[in-house]
């Protein structure tokens, strides 16, 4: 059986490149960008007043100055302006090509048509032409993803069309005999499907598209003729049936679609029946349908396959440090890698971890909070609480 590392080896192993799409600005925030973004003009694209105050020459800062226009942001002053003139000016106004200098209002006063400067010594106050960046240079490097400062950055230079990495599409098929749909109540032995909704709602975090969702009985042929029909896809995901028993389907189903197997369980508490396959450019895994497997598989695999779709780095789920909450429940040890959901809570600057009391991985309800894996060592080995653990953080 594969570890969970070996196992996201394989993964790794099999995952294409996506292409490109072009987004308007609102829509691409979160994706990654494909390319530079380079700047089109000098920023600020002329020298600009930084003050509301006046623009002059400093050499004729000493003595009264005549007020002979005005400058205004969008609305420059045209005229030349001599010695012992100067020009009423905003900020973001295009200073006068003949000043070398603003001083602020807060440093005049004003008589009339004249001013006098109270303070000559100050500085400039001029934006000076290119000092923010310079025409070509990059102001948002290819591979960066797109948060509201970035676009803003895109919008200043006209780019608002950016290529952007496309999402991937998932599919998602739910199997079981025993589902009903949330909204309706469950009869004798069946239960709601809350596997649907789980995964609706991580795929949504990972900016990935969720392009069909549908639910399925136990039986090969009506899944397939399901599977066979959805729109096109990166990564197909099964829910539920991948064990070895008589009802799982999600094997011959993957097998029937033409998928090859690269494994079909990992060394791993909860989710050890975890189905990877791929065919061609398109990946698949089928996950044990227990909800608490469900989170834990799609944290440790199926969430860091679609940032390393998306960013074409390797990101296996980064350890960081913390430490077990005082007199915390801890998860009993198992020969398994068991990784375990927690609450991650910051205290102070340190994340403080509390086990979740899950009373089986069944336990739905359980999962509320959830917001880590604590990875619990295999025994000899052991846990305390209040020591300090590495752990993963889930987005
Ligand atoms: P399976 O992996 O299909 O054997 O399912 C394992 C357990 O998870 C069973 O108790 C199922 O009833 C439960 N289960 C399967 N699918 C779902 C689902 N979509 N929502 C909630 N529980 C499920
Ligand atoms: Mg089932």
């Amino acid at each position: 059986m594969l570890s969970t590392t070996e196992a996201w080896q394989a993964v790794l192993a099999h995952a294409p490149l996506l292409g490109n799409v072009r987004l308007p600005l609102p829509a691409a925030l979160g994706r990654i960008l494909r390319a530079d973004a380079v700047t089109d003009a000098d920023s600020p694209p002329f020298d600009a007043s930084a003050m509301d105050g006046y623009a002059l020459r400093r050499s004729s800062i000493a003595a009264p100055l005549r007020v002979i226009g005005e400058a205004q942001a969008g609305k420059p002053f045209a005229l030349p302006v001599g010695p012992g003139e100067c020009v009423r000016i905003f900020t973001g106004a295009p200073v006068p090509p003949d000043v070398d200098c603003v001083v602020k209002q807060e440093e005049v006063t004003r008589e009339g048509d004249y001013i006098r400067v109270r303070r000559t010594d100050g500085p400039d106050f001029i934006r000076r032409r290119g000092e923010n960046r310079r025409v070509g240079d990059i102001i948002v490097p290819a591979g960066t993803r797109l948060g509201p400062p970035e676009l803003a950055a895109l919008a200043s230079i006209g780019l608002t069309q950016p290529e952007v990495v496309r999402a991937p599409r998932c599919a998602h098929l739910v199997t079981g005999n025993e589902l009903v749909a949330p909204e309706h109540s469950p009869i004798g032995a069946q239960i709601r499907d809350s596997n649907s909704t789980l995964i609706a709602a991580l795929l949504r975090g990972h900016e990935a598209e969720l392009v069909a969702q549908a639910g399925v009985r136990d039986d090969l042929g009506s899944a397939r003729a399901m599977a066979a029909a959805l729109p096109i896809h990166d990564i197909l995901l099964v829910s539920g049936g991948a064990s070895v028993g008589d009802h799982d389907i999600a094997r011959p189903l993957l097998e029937s679609l033409g998928y090859t197997l690269h494994f079909s369980a990992v060394n791993l508490r909860p989710g050890k029946p975890l189905i990877f396959a791929s065919r061609g450019n398109q990946l698949a895994f089928a996950l044990p349908g227990n909800p608490v497997s469900h989170w834990v598989v799609f944290q440790l695999f199926i969430g860091p396959l679609l940032r390393h779709l998306q960013t074409g780095r390797a990101t296996a789920p980064e350890p960081i440090t913390g430490r077990l909450a005082a007199g915390c429940r801890l998860p009993s040890p198992d020969s398994r890698q068991t990784y375990w959901p927690c609450r991650a809570t910051l205290r102070h600057g340190t994340y403080e971890l509390s086990p979740l009391l899950l009373a089986s991985s069944g336990d739905s309800g359980g999962l509320v909070g959830a917001n880590a894996l604590l990875p619990v060592p295999p025994p000899p080995a052991s846990l305390a609480a209040g020591q300090s653990v590495e752990f993963i953080l889930c987005p």
